[in-house]
């Protein structure tokens, strides 16, 4: 069954995306947003998508298949824009991890699954292709299947898409939560709106990014795993590289057992300089809710860079800028699905790092479920309290 119409709540990438969907169906859709329109994290990205080496998880799936929708999505939203790119370029990766580079044929194994080619670049093609780093070069590995887009554009073309298709979207409305009032779940803005009460008739999808927690807290015991993790990025005034180079910089001041905090990407930025960042991002535990960048994230990320580029990097930066990525506090990607014990409540967040990647096609499958058109795998719900992970 149809239902009359969709309520959406936030306007990242999620939440866009979930309007579109919906409105591509004929569903009258209202995006309601707590603050302005893209007012999230997801501009703050650096729009890498990546292919995984392998599909063996839900999530990785997951992964695998949004990667593949990528290129007819950056086509879509051209059109649906009237002519907004939003910077979709396959461009490729280098893996220049310590890792690969110590044994770069066991690497290539390991990306059986990627999809792409994937090849040894030798020393000297990779000083040519790289000629700004200055750090020791060996062999690296080229894995065809990455590309980059770019998020501000994103935002823009979804909002222009989703006007075009008829979505209402409405924004500096304050936090909008949920709440129960004489027995009935109804929903609340600070703002005097009127809002549909949330029935299967009229299903509301909560995508409001970090906060999505928030809104449900007032109507059930229990908060969804959800946790806010910044990220953190710089400009750099150093020409694009051609391809997305990954690579480790161990530095003293940031130890990390687990290697992932040594792990940057050097990224070819839309305007044709260059982005930087970290997967993992500092840990700053004493702001953790607030999305401004933080001087020793810089400072991370400068670090890093000199390693590279050498000394005088610092001198480049152009840019610094920070988000709030939505974390799911549980193993295995995104919470998607139903909210457990709220009718006609459904949740699209806890994207974290790829949200950019998956966010499109995890909308079009919450809109499927809610159509009754697909089963979104059991790995994405809401997990029961006692299989909560860290
Ligand atoms: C530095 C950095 C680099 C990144 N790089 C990449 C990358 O390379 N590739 C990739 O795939 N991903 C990347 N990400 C992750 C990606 O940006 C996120 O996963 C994604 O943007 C999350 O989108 P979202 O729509 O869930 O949330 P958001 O974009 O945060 O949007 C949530 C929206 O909900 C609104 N809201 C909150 N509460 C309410 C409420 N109660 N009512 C109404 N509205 C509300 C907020 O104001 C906000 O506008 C990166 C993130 C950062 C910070």
């Amino acid at each position: 069954m149809s239902p009359e119409s969709l309520t959406v709540l936030g306007s990242g990438v999620v939440g866009f995306s979930v309007a579109r969907e919906a409105r591509l169906r004929g569903i009258p859709v209202q995006l309601l947003e707590a603050r302005e329109l893209g007012a999230g994290c997801t501009p703050s990205a650096t729009g890498v998508l990546k292919a995984p080496e392998h599909r063996r998880s839900p999530y990785l799936d997951l992964r695998h298949l949004s990667w593949e929708d990528w290129p007819l999505l950056a086509k879509s939203l051209y059109e649906e824009s009237e002519g907004l790119e939003v910077g979709f370029s396959l461009c490729g990766g280098l893996d220049l991890r310590d890792r690969t580079m110590k044994d770069p044929q066991q690497a290539i194994e390991k990306l059986y699954g990627s999809g792409g080619t994937v090849r040894v670049v030798p020393e000297a093609e990779l000083k040519s292709t790289l000629p700004r780093v200055r750090r020791p070069l060996g062999d690296a590995v080229f894995i065809e299947h990455q590309a980059v887009v770019d998020p501000g554009a994103l935002i823009k073309a979804l909002t222009l898409s989703c006007q075009n298709l008829g979505a209402q979207l409405r924004s500096g409305l304050g936090s909008i939560t949920l709440c129960s009032e004489d027995g009935k779940v109804v929903l609340k803005s600070e703002t005097d709106i009127k809002l549909h009460e949330p029935s299967e008739k009229h299903p509301l999808v909560i995508a409001a990014g970090w906060e999505s927690g928030f809104v449900v807290d007032g109507v059930r015991e229990g908060q969804l795993p959800l946790e806010p993790v910044r990220g953190e990025a710089i400009a750099l005034d150093i020409p694009a590289p051609p391809h997305i180079v990954t690579f480790d910089a161990l530095l003293p001041d940031h130890p990390d057992p687990a290697g992932n905090r040594s792990r940057f990407s050097w990224i070819p930025a839309p305007d044709g300089s260059s982005w930087f960042g970290n997967s993992v991002g500092a840990k700053d535990s004493t702001n953790a809710r607030d999305p401004q960048p933080t001087q020793a994230g810089k400072s991370h990320l400068v670090a890093a860079a000199e390693t590279i580029f050498g000394d005088d990097v610092g001198s480049l930066v152009r840019g610094h800028w920070a988000g709030l990525r939505p974390k799911a506090t549980r193993h295995g990607g995104p919470l998607l699905g139903r909210v457990k014990d709220v009718d006609g409540v459904w949740m699209a967040t806890g994207h974290y790092r790829t949200g950019i990647l998956i966010g499109p096609l995890t909308a079009r499958w919450v809109v499927e479920a809610i159509l009754g058109e697909r089963e979104i795998p059991e790995n994405f719900e809401e997990p029961s309290a006692g299989d909560l992970s860290h």
